[in-house]
């Protein structure tokens, strides 16, 4: 008999989702986490009085997250937004709604609001930019449409970015009947406050969770998952193969982002065409890159978020945004300043371990600290401490490139495990609302109740 009824490799934030929603439909659930903490790319780390959050993360406003912790039982935490919005655009700042065309915008959103899923698609690879081209005051458009990829599809270069899957996110606000002005919002306390109500559903509900845990491979006997493969002891040489030992489950969700797949199970068991798409995704990724700095007091309203359509040194698009600092004692305020782009842009993140990318990272944030020091006057003085961060955000929202284009939760030749992050077909979306989209669904294909 298996150990569990299913094992899911890793405790971010689509582990805790799949993993408080199968224990709370009654299946034994085990999470295993390689890091010594729970939350993956959306972990929120204390240092000294403040909680840092690690990147902007403000889930957007599609609601699927509510509904998941509706789903539980749990509260969602309060989102702080940014109501308004400034642009440096011709060498000021202002409002954004003097830089758009919003009469006509108004009408084409609606439009798209119309739009039928089907009809959806045709967008799907069409750049923005030449979507753009297409009206004609192109120039109002491009700097309207710029913006509202550069954020919600996570590039810079707008040429690269697929009409479709912003006209599939913006449709989504306005729908609700909610403005477009919003962007979304930090997390009130800290992504903990979405990750710890999860964690707590799991073990309260029975499941277990097991940090510095990770997986080494998954166990497959004729085409059917059996359990994972987990190494045991501790080396006593660097060079030591270590003894492993098998957990047994029916059902094993991998939440990997997909381009990490066969770093926990041999490509030997899928088909030759599904190697050749899940290898060549790992290429084609978006970064997120911050200086977060404390200070005393906001530096400017602290209700208004900007952008910078292009910073004179990184060559990127930027965002600045403060907020209060997180923490039962902390007063004080962060300045987030941070730059997106593709890989095309920045340098790639997965070669880590060669000098040349360390060397040309350091690079890019001195620049941006100086793009920020330029932009931001007082920030110098102000500065406490800052810390600087890069990081791979997802799979890029490029023409043949979007979640309509990716795989699927359910892999090709191997019954029984089941993919689950931001770089799935199922999670079309953004980050964290993505997720959480996804793992409604997977969880009610494994709700034992389903068929009862
Ligand atoms: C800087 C940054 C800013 C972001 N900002 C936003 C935002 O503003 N809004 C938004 O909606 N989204 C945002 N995102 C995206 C969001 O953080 C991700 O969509 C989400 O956190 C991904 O969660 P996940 O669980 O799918 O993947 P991950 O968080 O990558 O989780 C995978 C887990 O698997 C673990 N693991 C890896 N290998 C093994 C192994 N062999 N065995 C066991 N465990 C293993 C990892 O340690 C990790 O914990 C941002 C991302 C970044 C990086």
């Amino acid at each position: 008999m298996a150990d569990y009824d299913a094992v899911i490799i890793g405790a971010g934030l689509s582990g805790l989702c799949s993993g408080a929603l199968l224990t709370h439909h009654g299946l034994k659930v085990l999470l295993l986490e390689k890091r010594s903490y729970v939350g993956g790319r959306a972990a929120s780390i204390k240092h000294g009085k403040h909680i840092l959050d690690d990147g902007p993360h403000m889930p957007d406003e599609s609601g699927d997250l509510e509904k998941l912790f509706k789903t539980l039982g749990l509260e969602y935490p309060e989102l702080l937004p940014y109501p308004m919005g400034d642009g440096w655009i011709n060498g000021e700042w202002i409002s954004m709604r003097e830089a758009f065309p919003l009469q006509e915008a108004r009408e084409v959103l609606q439009e798209f609001a119309a739009i039928s899923d089907e009809a959806l698609n045709d967008y799907n690879d069409i750049s923005v930019a030449d979507w753009c081209k297409t009206r004609k005051n192109t120039e109002e458009w491009s700097t309207m449409f710029r913006y509202f990829a550069q954020l919600l599809l996570v590039g810079n270069k707008f040429e690269d970015l697929s009409m479709g899957e912003l006209i599939f996110l913006l449709r989504i606000p306005l729908l609700q009947g909610k403005r477009l002005s919003q962007v979304g919002g930090t997390v009130s306390g800290g992504l903990t406050s979405l990750t710890e109500p999860l964690r707590d559903i799991i073990e309260n509900n029975g499941g277990e969770i097991r940090l510095s845990c990770p997986v080494n491979d998954i166990v497959i006997d004729d085409g059917k998952v059996r359990g994972v493969e987990i190494e045991t002891g501790d080396p006593l040489f660097p060079s030591q193969v270590l003894e492993t030992e098998v957990i047994e489950a029916p059902v094993v969700i991998c939440t990997l982002p997909i381009w990490d797949l066969f770093k926990v199970v041999s490509e030997d068991e899928f088909p030759g065409w599904y190697q050749d798409w899940i290898r060549d995704s790992g290429k084609r990724v978006s970064h997120i890159w911050s200086l977060i700095y404390a200070v005393e007091e906001p530096l400017w309203d602290i209700r208004t978020f900007r952008w910078v359509p292009r910073l004179p040194r990184t060559g990127t698009f930027g965002i600045f945004f403060q907020h209060q600092t997180y923490g039962d004692d902390a007063d004080e305020t962060q300045v987030n300043v941070v730059i997106q782009g593709n890989y095309r842009d920045l340098p790639d993140l997965n070669q880590w371990q060669c000098a040349k990318t360390r060397r040309e990272v350091r690079r890019i944030l001195k620049c941006l600290e100086e793009d920020a020091v330029e932009l931001i006057p007082g920030l110098v003085e102000a500065t406490k401490w800052r810390i600087g961060q890069a990081s791979v955000f997802g799979l890029t929202e490029a023409p043949g490139n979007t979640a309509f284009h990716r795989p699927s939760m359910r892999v090709p030749a191997v019954e029984n495990l089941y993919l689950l992050s931001d770089s799935i077909r199922e999670a079309r979306g953004l980050g964290m609302q993505s997720i959480a989209k996804a793992s409604l669904e997977l969880g009610e294909l494994l709700n034992p109740m389903k068929n009862v």
